[in-house]
């Protein structure tokens, strides 16, 4: 009776949605990455990508991939500690290291290995890596396979974070948090950051996973965008957004980065990154640095659609980036059925659910890429002001204050047994939430 599975035969909350038909995840899309794809035969409109430079199709890097396929093949199959280093990586390490003025740099097969690996390798017993409590999961991550103690600030709240570094005056610190907050986004307040972590002697490190290519005169991110870059003793990105690829990287002084190299297990026990994907990483950095205009038209449209949302009526929280949360609250229910209906009308985005954001500030995620059209934007405006009016999310017209939003289910919603429901239901909350179940 004690069946390691037995987890997996309860959990019926995914299926419950499938059945409701508002179950909004790994939605196959059968075209390539751009601002319009076609999805199970229909044609949406992307705005929840974070291809924000519009690489992803750009021919430099496509022409990067095929010349490196046919030079390299498709995979190193091997570790880059052993027999999986190509001259490849090492020559877009130069080159990222170069751009971000940085000593030295360190490609990795993900964003994720990096913060799993560069955390647990620097963070031993008897030190401390602080967290902002918005970080991302993969920074979590690594602060769980640390051998570190690990502690949380509230977010972007310097009083707490003073708090943290006094707590732990006595030991070595890291502190890590994202440039640009991914659901938020909003950006860390770095300047009171690199402030505090002198005062208390702790070393800082930015993830800017979603800052590269998008903040900063020359999309260099976060540190660059409040001119501190020499004073940010570590960076991290992904290539897996504004460079259209995957992978990762962590910069910073020639030594540490060196110790990295030895001690990150997630670089050390994983296979390289595949030849044509270290090839796109270096065309996409090429193409951010010659063509700065795509960077200046996502600020345009990031201007735009925040200006477009908020005179709507709609809350968008502390969003200063291309990634513009709306909050539609209602709990599993609301922002799934909110994501169906707009689904419906063409608009493909991601709703984000407790526990990445509290109970009853359920969001639909939206983000921008610099190949949006005009038309696109007022689509997803148009179409998120009638659904947004129809479930009472905004006002129906300027004058009427909104009712309490009502998130009705889709027309082929299948009848689902409530109660049997409850009882099948392993993980038990998720079910509940959507269905508004008290326990
Ligand atoms: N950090 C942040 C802030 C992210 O948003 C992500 C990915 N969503 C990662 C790290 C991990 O990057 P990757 O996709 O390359 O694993």
């Amino acid at each position: 009776m004690n069946d390691i599975f037995a987890k997996c035969h309860r959990f019926t909350d995914a299926r419950a949605a499938m059945s409701l038909g508002i179950y909004p995840y790994f939605a196959p899309i059968s075209t390539g990455q751009s601002s319009e794809v076609v999805i199970r035969g229909e044609r949406k409109i992307v705005c929840c990508s974070n291809n924000y430079l519009g690489l992803t199709m750009h021919p430099r890097v496509r022409e990067a991939v095929c010349k490196a396929v046919r030079k390299y093949g498709t995979s190193c199959t091997g570790s880059r500690f052993l027999s999986g280093s190509l001259d490849l990586h090492e020559e877009a390490e130069r080159k990222f290291a170069r751009f971000i003025n940085k000593e030295s740099a360190l490609l990795f097969t993900t964003g994720h290995h990096v913060n799993q690996g560069v955390i647990s390798a620097l963070v031993g017993r008897g030190e401390v890596v602080i967290t902002d409590r918005l970080d991302h999961a993969s920074i979590i991550d690594g602060c769980r396979l640390s051998f570190g103690e690990m502690a949380r600030f509230r977010h972007n709240d310097m009083a707490d974070l003073d708090r943290c570094l006094t707590r732990y005056a006595d030991k070595p610190k890291l502190i890590v948090v994202d440039g640009v907050f991914s659901m938020e986004g909003d950006i860390c307040t770095l300047p009171d950051i690199i402030r505090l972590a002198k005062m208390h002697g702790a070393r800082v490190m930015v993830d800017d996973a979603h800052a590269l290519g998008v903040l900063g005169p020359n999309g260099r991110g976060t540190a660059e965008h409040f001119n501190l870059e020499a004073e940010t003793d570590l960076i991290m990105v992904t290539a897996s957004k504004s460079l259209a690829s995957i992978g990762g990287f962590v910069a910073g002084h020639e030594e540490v980065i060196h110790y990295i190299k030895h001690f990150a297990r997630s670089l050390i026990f994983t296979a390289s990154l595949p030849p044509p994907q270290v090839a796109a990483i270096s065309a996409a950095l090429d193409v951010l640095q010659e063509e700065p205009e795509r960077r200046a038209r996502l600020w345009e449209i990031t201007r735009r659609m925040l200006k477009g949302f908020r005179d709507l009526g709609f809350n968008t929280r502390t969003a200063e980036t291309p990634i513009i949360p709306v909050v539609v609250g209602g709990g599993l229910q609301g922002a799934f059925t909110f994501w169906r209906a707009l689904y419906d009308e063409g608009v493909f985005c991601s709703p984000v659910v407790p526990p990445a954001v509290p109970e009853g500030e359920e969001l639909i995620r939206t983000s921008y890429m610099a190949i949006h059209t005009d038309e696109q934007l007022e689509f997803i405006l148009e179409k998120f002001a009638k659904v947004g009016r129809k479930f009472g999310v905004i006002p129906g017209s300027a004058s009427r204050a909104p009712r309490k939003p009502r998130f009705e289910l889709p027309p082929d919603a299948r009848f689902f047994n409530q109660r049997l429901a409850r009882r099948m239901s392993g993980a038990g909350k998720w079910m509940r939430n959507l269905f508004n179940i008290k326990k």
